[in-house]
């Protein structure tokens, strides 16, 4: 018997971690997305599509089982990107939490670097490797989420929390909502010390 979970409570979580991005300015507009774990149920809270970090409200949350199936009666769609959230909780069990953003420092290192470049060691403490995925011009297609499955399953990948697709964002993966988005600042705040380091002619 499934657990009854509080989900107006989650939902709440989840528009908690939004304003912050969107206040932060690591996402503008309606882009970006984010969902999490429903515990004990065989399904996801995801931000519907079209809808702003900025002012997001439980309305424009929806509820997703792992087939990709809508479960409430939202008048809402999931985001675009639903296939992308849905491989990498197949892929990893431990991450409980999503939190993607089309943050611009992250975008523009990931142009110019090959490897995300170690310039910030609070981001090697809090969170380390960072790879960029290639996906040629693929977003939330099947192209996109080969390249970040085959990612999640190289070896020394298995407790990987954030990666950078190139020319499209970052992806935090955690344990709750609330650290998915703070590790996405984390990233881009890095991005940007990259950049300036570069223009620095350090590296
Ligand atoms: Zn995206």
């Amino acid at each position: 018997m499934e657990k009854e979970i509080d989900v107006p409570l989650l939902k709440n979580l989840m528009i908690r971690a939004s304003r912050r991005a969107y206040a932060a300015k690591i996402q503008s507009g309606d882009g970006g997305n984010l969902s999490l774990r429903i515990p004990g149920h065989d399904g996801i809270l995801i931000k519907a599509s079209g809808c702003s970090f900025g002012d997001m409200g439980h309305e424009q949350i929806v509820e997703v089982d792992f087939d990709g199936r809508v479960q409430s009666d939202s008048s809402s769609k999931p985001s675009r990107e639903l296939g992308t959230h849905l491989a990498i909780y197949k892929a990893r069990p431990d991450v409980d939490a999503i939190f993607h953003s089309h943050s611009p420092w992250a975008t523009a290192a990931s142009q110019v670097f090959e490897a995300w470049p170690a310039v910030s060691l609070p981001l090697d403490l809090k969170i380390g490797e960072v790879p960029v995925v290639d996906a040629g011009d693929g977003h939330a297609d099947s192209d996109a989420i080969a390249a970040i499955q085959s990612l999640l399953a190289e070896p020394g990948k298995k407790n990987l929390r954030a990666f950078v697709q190139r020319r499209h964002g970052i992806f935090c993966m955690a344990n709750t909502i609330i650290k998915a988005e703070h590790d996405a600042e984390l990233v881009e705040e890095a991005a940007q010390i990259a950049m300036l380091v570069r223009l620095g002619g350090r590296i």
